[in-house]
């Protein structure tokens, strides 16, 4: 059997039993079961089992549960019973916690898995690429991923870089014709198109032959390793766990020698030591972390803004300066045509009448154009172009009727380099060829005008006339088309000589407001520190014009153009880079100058981009953000993040997030680190002036593995402050512990083991258990209020609202439900504790409440020092 590079598309289409119009749904649902699905198998996750598993490979639950095994052995089984429980009851929580995380950033990865626009039914659609069948019919255009190995059916300038597959970085020609031998490697089978590469020009319909691991990258890699992304700050914690295990290990040796000198038996010294261990390490801060990062970006997906690196939740808040292009994200992408130029004369186009000239100019226009209207007439395409359909309309005419008479029949597709396009429409006796872009791009090739339908040579005059309308259109904010013509005679032409010698035929101008949001979010920026830059494909003055709308330029600020850039070397750029808030007329490719620029001035930049050229700048930055509705397949799969909406204000929305999550971790971390601080002094001051074990291990692995970690999750949920957009950003090189969270950490650490160890005291007027259930009861009880302390490092609680994170309340009243529920029958002879009087209770609970108290002062201090 021949290959299908090897036969024509007619011989292709009916062995796969398919047409030019794609298969009906039902046929590819049956192929859908008899193929599988489009997608190479990835590695399965961790099982709940196996994850459960892993709980207990932790260095400190293994010395915990060889504690226990101990205990067994000098009959202290009840302990033994107990210390298992605690860890098998925290393993369940966290693996419960995580599996919910995992479930978030899985979901979230479904959101960003790429489509393609498929024939089915007989119309376009969009569907994801896994659902794709041989025999499907697929539209590729410049910027699309090829979703699955295919036969050309049609191929317009077709140009697809293959190097995922074979190395060769330079794109290949594309055409439909078939191959003469059977026999050809991958590399020449250019009728061909196969999975992971990308349409980087022009455009092409192709029909799938092979999906899944049939494709040949399927072939070479049949299996996908999953990817295990940790952020920095999971790294550092990582790193931080580690020194806090070698100082416990050390503490604990201390305590135990001490404890043992003083005559306490040896046994329950090395219980009290590997509690202690245990109490020291936050062993649910990874996990708290990760779920913290998941709800966030939860929330981030909510705002319109898709994560897809994780890393980039932490850079977020480091972001200072944020390029946007302009069209689209700072501005609405709904053009209108309101001016033209034509026959030396600037036309306000709502006022005109019907007139052949302005007839003719948007009629050319319209020839010239992919875009159309649908059948309720809402523009389908670029939208500069529907623009121009739209103004057809309004002249009543349509562009079908255009079509008909003036059939296309080649072109040069737009692009952001060249800001040119150009087709050739077939006509009775020879060719109709129309240029429309920028007015730069298209004043060269012009060597004559036409005025009043009469054809003259151009001069300087003209040139000096079109400039100056170009200019008073851009001053006024408006996107402007060059727009010229040339008929060719004969039946032939070279297609490397149609944009030369060109008719100038007139200008057209066109609004496109600024978002509305844009302007809050931008004033945002500043109050946050945050430099906003335009980067505009439009002329120097209509991106000068819009800026100064949106409040991105200011006196004293400047304005630099492509070709200006080019001019300047690095050094210079990187010089300048800081004054400069507009960037006119550029290409994708100057992004990536702009973005290194920046970042040799230590900023941390946010990029925008939409198009295949905008990837190796989307990649450079340190977040890519990559447009959802008009953004391609390769601008996303190179971004951080995709914005769903297109919109500027969503990246200034997820800096905010971003910059919540950092600062909820640090606060999970202030707390979780202060209560072990408070756990070990307690243990420590009472063993160095020798006033007894305050505590019994199972209290310490109690509150360490249970009561702990539940108000920490519930800190990681805290809402955005009010006026986290009024600080600068962080810096990157900036430590968790920075602003003196490090000595917040340790004074709050040692308020609350006074606290404790003052409950001690006065239980020991009692008896020693008494004592020791009092110290555990305020350990426990003054934690959980300290949660509430954690809140702000200056903010007064009763100024934030105490109700105001629903979720720590919530956490909170857990904590003490599960406290009360040891206090009774059985559980409380378990674990050793006596009843309490009601006068012990009270003042269990004034020392308790006194955190409160302490927390406010010390933020008190805070706020008049910093
Ligand atoms: P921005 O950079 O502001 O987001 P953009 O990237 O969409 O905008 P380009 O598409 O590069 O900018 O447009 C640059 C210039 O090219 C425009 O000012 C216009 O003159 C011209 N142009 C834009 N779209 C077309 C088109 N479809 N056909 C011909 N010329 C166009």
């Amino acid at each position: 059997m021949a290959s299908f590079y090897a036969k024509d598309v007619h011989e292709v289409l009916s062995e796969l039993e398919t047409s030019n119009t794609g298969l009906t749904s039902l046929e590819a649902q049956k192929r859908l079961e008899r193929f599988g699905y489009n997608e190479l198998a990835e590695k399965k996750g961790e099982t709940i089992f196996q994850m459960f598993i892993s709980e207990f490979k932790d260095f400190m639950i293994i010395i915990l549960l060889i504690a226990a095994l101990v205990s067994v052995f000098v009959g202290e089984i009840t302990d033994s019973i107990i210390i298992v429980a605690i860890v098998v009851f925290n393993a369940i929580l966290s693996v419960m916690q995580k599996n919910q995380a995992n479930k978030a950033l899985e979901a979230l990865k479904k959101l960003t898995k790429p489509n393609a626009k498929v024939m089915r039914d007989g119309n376009i659609q969009v569907l994801p690429t896994r659902e794709l069948v041989p025999g499907d019919i697929v539209i590729l255009e410049a910027g699309d991923f090829v979703p699955a190995d295919g036969r050309l059916i049609e191929a317009v300038n077709l140009k697809v870089n293959e190097s995922s597959l074979t190395g060769e970085s330079v794109p290949v020609d594309k055409v439909v014709v078939p191959l003469e031998s059977d026999d050809i490697p991958v590399g020449d089978r250019v009728n061909m198109v196969f999975t992971g590469t990308t349409v980087v020009y022009g455009r092409g319909r192709m029909v799938v032959v092979n999906t899944g691991t049939n494709t040949e990258i399927g072939n070479i890699a049949s299996m996908m390793e999953e990817e295990k992304i940790i952020t920095p700050l999971q790294e550092k914690l990582a790193e931080l766990g580690k020194t806090l295990g070698i100082a416990a290990l050390g503490i604990c040796a201390v305590i135990f020698f001490i404890g043992y000198m003083r005559g306490t038996p040896l046994l329950e010294m090395f219980m009290t030591s590997v509690s202690l261990a245990v109490a020291a390490i936050p062993e649910g801060l990874p996990a708290i972390v990760t779920i913290t990062l998941a709800i966030g970006v939860q929330r981030m997906v909510k705002r319109n803004a898709i994560i897809r690196k994780l890393p980039a939740v932490e850079t977020l808040g480091s972001a200072n300066v944020i390029c946007s292009d302009k069209t689209g994200t700072l501005t609405l992408n709904r053009m209108t045509v309101t001016s033209m130029y034509v026959d030396n004369e600037l036309i306000d186009f709502n006022k005109i009448e019907r007139s052949e000239r302005v007839s003719k100019v948007i009629e050319m226009s319209s020839l010239c154009s992919d875009a159309k209207l649908d059948e309720e007439g809402k523009g389908i395409g670029d939208p500069t172009e529907v623009a121009l359909i739209l103004a057809l309309r309004k002249l009543g005419r349509e562009k079908n009727e255009l079509e008909s008479v003036y059939p296309r029949i080649d072109e040069l597709p737009f692009d952001s380099d060249r800001k040119l396009m150009t087709t050739v429409h077939d006509m009775e006796n020879g060719y109709l060829v129309i240029t429309k872009g920028a007015l730069e791009s298209v004043m060269p090739l012009c060597v004559s005008i036409d005025e009043m339908g009469k054809i003259r040579d151009l001069t300087v005059d003209d040139k000096q006339n079109i400039e100056k309308a170009n200019e008073a259109m851009a001053q006024n904010g408006m996107r402007v088309l060059g727009l010229a013509y040339k008929v060719l005679d004969g039946k032939d032409y070279n297609p490397g000589e149609l944009e030369n010698r060109l008719i100038f035929l007139g200008l057209i101008g066109m609004i496109d407001p600024p978002r509305p949001e844009a302007r809050d979010a931008i004033k945002e920026c500043d109050s946050a520190g945050i430099t906003t830059v335009m980067i505009t494909g439009d002329h120097r003055l209509t991106g000068e014009a819009i800026a100064r709308e949106l409040g991105i330029l200011h006196d004293g600020e400047e304005v630099v153009t492509g070709k200006e850039l080019e001019e300047m070397d690095d050094d210079e750029l990187a010089r300048r880079v800081r004054k400069i808030r507009v960037y006119a007329r550029v290409s994708p490719e100057h992004k990536v100058r702009i973005v290194k620029a920046w970042q040799k001035n230590n900023a941390v930049v946010g990029m925008t981009g939409d198009g295949v050229n905008d990837a190796p700048a989307l990649a450079q930055a340190d977040i890519g953000a990559a447009m959802g509705i008009t953004g391609t397949e390769v601008a996303k799969e190179a971004a951080d993040m995709v914005l769903t909406d297109d919109n500027f204000a969503t990246i200034v929305a997820a800096v905010e997030e971003g910059r919540t999550i950092y600062s909820n971790i640090r606060k999970a971390i202030r707390y979780l680190l202060s209560c072990n601080i408070g756990e070990i002094l307690t243990v420590f001051i009472a063993n160095v002036f020798g006033l007894g074990q305050p505590l019994l291990p199972i209290h310490l692995l109690w509150i360490n593995l249970v009561t702990d970690s539940l108000p920490a999750l519930g800190l990681g949920m805290e809402p955005p402050s009010p006026d986290v957009m009024k600080s600068r950003p962080r810096s990157k090189e900036e430590s968790i512990f920075a602003g003196g969270l490090g000595i917040q950490m340790v004074f709050e650490g040692i308020i609350m083991s006074i606290l404790a160890v003052m409950a001690f005291m006065i239980g020991r007027r009692y008896d020693i258990e008494t004592a020791e259930t009092m110290t555990f009861m305020t350990l426990v009880f003054s934690q959980l209020i300290h949660s509430l302390n954690s809140r702000s490092n200056t903010q007064s609680i009763f100024k934030i609202g105490l109700t105001t994170n629903k979720y720590l309340l919530f956490a909170i009243v857990i904590g003490v439900g599960l406290q009360l529920l040891l206090d009774t029958q059985p559980l409380s002879s378990i674990f050793k504790m006596s009843p309490l009087e009601p006068v012990q209770w009270v003042y269990v609970l004034c020392l308790s409440v006194l955190i409160l108290l302490m927390g406010e002062i010390e933020k008190m201090i805070f706020r008049i020092v910093s």
